[in-house]
């Protein structure tokens, strides 16, 4: 593990179990909340008391204002039927269905993807949005958020960040 960057933050949530740690990445699964004004910490406490899981199911939260936060982290989360084991799941507040993201949460998804890529040695067609999945019906990470173009634009700063390296 490569040490973690200053720019994710670590609000030190508290899980009700034990997490178990990632093996095998293979996926880089994109989100959105769907619900208008949930932060991390309502997520957290939602997946916590109504889904009764041992806490935030993804493993990493950005907020409306671009912050990155750690939620499970390089823990196993509960984001995406069947892929929970192989994949990082990254939740955008926001319902892209009738939003779209701000600039600066695809800014900071850029970022994470591209520390996340080097990380886990993954090229950008790895990057799927949940409704990418064949285990979903949902249209998350909301209709409004096209992975191709997402894919894109992060595959042209990974390329920049690796000739600069
Ligand atoms: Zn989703």
């Amino acid at each position: 593990m490569k040490i973690e960057p200053g720019w994710i933050n670590d609000i030190n949530l508290s899980f009700k179990e034990p997490l178990v740690a990632l093996k095998n990445v293979m996926y880089i699964i994109v989100h959105h909340t769907e619900e208008i004004g949930w932060d991390i910490n309502k997520t957290h406490r939602f997946h916590q008391e109504h889904r009764g899981w041992s806490g935030i199911g993804y493993n990493f939260f950005i907020e409306e204002n671009g912050e990155i936060i750690k939620g499970r982290g390089y823990h196993v989360g509960a984001h995406a039927y069947s892929y929970n084991q192989k994949s990082i799941g990254i939740c955008l507040a926001g319902n892209f269905d009738i939003h779209i993201p701000s600039i600066e949460q695809l800014k900071s998804l850029s970022k994470l993807c591209i520390f996340l890529l080097e990380q886990y040695n993954l090229s950008t067609t790895q990057i799927l949005g949940h409704r990418e999945l064949k285990s979903t019906a949902k249209s998350c990470p909301g209709k409004n958020f096209n992975m191709d173009q997402i894919r894109e634009s992060i595959k042209i700063q990974w390329l920049k960040y690796k000739g600069k390296k």
